[in-house]
């Protein structure tokens, strides 16, 4: 954000970064880099493919991350989501993650906070990163410093309205409010695949991602999406490169407006 990735080439790829392509090719599953990277930014349950780590996927990754130096920031602001038994919830349930990852969750998707904002961050106190002169320091610390000293913390009437989805009318509202997007998710998927379009996601992720018909780019689909069924989406390529081609459906809807434009999909791709 502050521009030390340096300049976007035409395609889209930006001179810092190691990307980690993830497309049907590889299954949605990035290769782990060859060369020694500074910092490894994963989210599982993924925005916007809606796939997921496996226990062994990640172990790899807190090895690598062990074995370079490098810090895996884990986004699992959607952990609430994965339905499926044996997908990881948190970077930590693998051997080895307190010593090179820091994990966020938030409130925002799990308990509908999007505006409201709270969130949390993990810093484990085993992990620590290095000065320049190779020093090294207990990260922890001085992000408890940064909190204190910028932050100051969420407000006090969002404290307790976190703290309320805890309890046990307030779990059991979010967790039913989590199936009802996931049974959306479910006729999405089903409903775009009898309409034959490939989709992945939509069982452990409130997103579909699909493969757009006829190979249109991502916002050819939008436009057409738009006008044609009235119908919105998000084009994958604003993902980035590796998204041309694809396109991300919310199941954050009622049921209603989610069985309509599933009916409108069919009707326009349907026969083909
Ligand atoms: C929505 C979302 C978040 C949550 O961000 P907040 O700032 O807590 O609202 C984090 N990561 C991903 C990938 C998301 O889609």
């Amino acid at each position: 954000m502050i521009g030390r990735t340096g300049e976007a080439d035409d395609k889209g790829y930006y001179e810092g970064l190691v990307y980690l392509p993830c497309t049907e090719t590889n299954n949605f599953t990035p290769a782990i880099p060859k060369e020694k990277v500074d910092i490894i930014y994963l989210c599982y349950p993924n925005n916007p493919t809606g796939m997921v780590a496996t226990k062994a996927e990640l172990k790899a990754w807190v090895d690598y991350a062990n074995a370079q130096g490098s810090i895996i920031f884990f986004d699992a602001a959607y952990e609430a989501f994965i339905t499926e038994p044996g997908i990881p919830h948190s970077i930590y349930e693998i051997e080895g993650a307190k010593t090179c990852a820091i994990e966020f969750r938030s409130f925002s998707k799990t308990a509908g906070f999007t505006g409201v904002r709270c969130g949390l961050t993990v810093i484990p106190e085993q992990l620590t990163g290095h000065t320049v002169g190779g020093e090294k320091v207990a990260l922890n610390k001085l992000w408890n410093r940064r909190q204190s000293t910028k932050f100051n913390g969420v407000s006090y009437p969002v404290q307790r309205a976190a703290a309320a989805v805890y309890s046990e009318d307030g779990w059991s509202q979010v967790q039913e409010t989590i199936a009802f997007y996931m049974e959306n998710a479910r006729l999405i998927l089903q409903g775009l695949k009898t309409a034959g379009i490939t989709c992945y996601g939509g069982v452990n992720a409130p997103y579909i991602w699909l493969k757009t018909p006829g190979g249109l780019a991502s916002w050819d689909f939008f436009d057409k999406l738009l006008t044609e069924c009235h119908v919105v989406g998000t084009p994958g390529s604003g993902f980035g490169p590796s998204g041309e081609g694809y396109f991300r459906l919310s199941a954050f809807g009622s049921r209603e407006n989610v069985q309509e434009a599933v009916r409108r999909i069919q009707g326009k791709w349907g026969e083909n």
